[in-house]
Order: C-alpha cells, then sequence, then structure tokens
C-alpha cells in the first residue's frame, strides 16, 4: 500500500511555505506511475510556484516492489530523531522476521537500506535491469582501480572517494554504465559485461559476501570489508 501523507515545506531561495507531499510508503505494483517518479526523482523535489527554485525533500520512506521482490528503506540523514529511528528500526526488523515455519514473509526479497535518494534511485535501476548490487558494487570497485592506475595520487584518492552510480546497460553487449563527480563535473565510465560476470563469479564463490538478515547497506564500504 502506499501511503501519501501532506507536510509543509519552506522553499530554500524565497522562504515561501507551500504544502507537499510526501510517501511514507511507495508501492510500485499498485501504482506504476510512481516508479517513474522516484526514478526521475520528482516525488523528492518540489518546485516553489512564488520563484521556481526546486527544492529537496527529505524523509523516510520504503520502497516496496512485490512483483520483483525489492524492498528498499531510505532513511535519510537527519529525518528523524533517535527516538523515532529506533521505534522504526524495531518495525522493520520486526517486518524480517522469521515465523514458526521458520519462514519470513519476505522470503526471497532483496531488502536494502539507503541514506539519500539518489542511492534508492540506483537499488531500483540495478534491480530493474535484472543485476545483483553486490556485484555491481564490486564492478565500482575494480573499475576504480582501473581507472586510477593512470591518474596522479591526488586525483586517484579523489577517484577512490568519488561515489559511483549505476545508470544502465548500453549498447549491444550490454556494458555498464556508470556516473560519478570529480571536480564538479560529471563523469561517466563504461565497463564490459565480461567484468559484471567475473564479478557475479568471485560473488558465488563468497557467501560472506552476500547479505541476509533484514535491511542490508550495500555500497562501496560494504564491499571494502571483503578486500581487506
Ligand atoms: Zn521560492
Amino acid at each position: 500500500m502506499s501511503i501519501a501523507t501532506e507536510t509543509t515545506a519552506t522553499c530554500n531561495a524565497c522562504g515561501h511555505v507551500q504544502k507537499v507531499k510526501v510517501f511514507g510508503s511507495i508501492n510500485v505494483a499498485e501504482d506504476f506511475g510512481l516508479k517513474s517518479k522516484v526514478k526521475d526523482g520528482s516525488l523528492f523535489a518540489w518546485q516553489c510556484p512564488q520563484c521556481g527554485r526546486w527544492n529537496l525533500l527529505k524523509y523516510m520512506t520504503l520502497y516496496h516492489d512485490p512483483e520483483s521482490r525489492l524492498m528498499v528503506w531510505l532513511v535519510p540523514e537527519g529525518a528523524m530523531d533517535m527516538e523515532q529511528e529506533a521505534l522504526v528500526e524495531k518495525k522493520m526488523t520486526y517486518l524480517t522476521e522469521e515465523g514458526e515455519d521458520g519462514k519470513s514473509s519476505l522470503e526471497g526479497y532483496v531488502l536494502r537500506k539507503v541514506g539519500e535518494v539518489g542511492d534508492l534511485i540506483e537499488k531500483v535501476n540495478i534491480h530493474d535491469a535484472g543485476l545483483d548490487d553486490v556485484v555491481i558494487e564490486m564492478c565500482k570497485y575494480f573499475a576504480k582501480m582501473e581507472l586510477g592506475e593512470k591518474l596522479s595520487e591526488e586525483d586517484r584518492n579523489k577517484l577512490y572517494e568519488a561515489p559511483f552510480k549505476f545508470y544502465r546497460l548500453e549498447g549491444p553487449d550490454n556494458d555498464l554504465t556508470f556516473s560519478y563527480p570529480m571536480d564538479g563535473q560529471m563523469q561517466g565510465a563504461q565497463i564490459g559485461f565480461k567484468v559484471y560476470e567475473d564479478c557475479s563469479g568471485i560473488v558465488s564463490r563468497n557467501p560472506k559476501v552476500v547479505p541476509h538478515g533484514g535491511f542490508v547497506v550495500v555500497d562501496a564500504s560494504w564491499i571494502a570489508k571483503f578486500f581487506k
């Protein structure tokens, strides 16, 4: 079920106060239009009618795609106080707990926790492309290594810190396209599907890399743990 409520937001540019819609949960099977609004980010932005400025909305939400079994829990930093967060954490743990038959009602689901809208969008893009986000994180890791070889030490360190985002599969060979910010500009990187297949093999041979038990944050730090 999608749950939307109204709240008031203040324009960052002119201070105009406006009623805006926020979604406590987003079920894309019920309302397919919501999915494209998640993917283009418009569900998390509003335009000020007074001055035209686009403002970002920071709120917690649960993205649910029951057909392809993906649940992404977005918890933006600073969106809740600690007490609220603890309460929600408890509810989410309950959701993923196993019943008496040893099965969770979310068996077979990909469950992820993210801190930013951009991360939510990426998780949906990865899942919709039929890819595995753990394998994608490993691909990013190797892509950074390779790109970094040609750079100065300073640029290499910047590159390692840059958040790579999977964008889409491209071309007849299904190349993986990533985007990342560098010196204030968006850059693109492409890697061949063979790299994805190789990483997929590594992941399948290392069950410890595969997340289980509740909503897991799968990001660059998640995969870096396994290379130490
Ligand atoms: Zn305004």
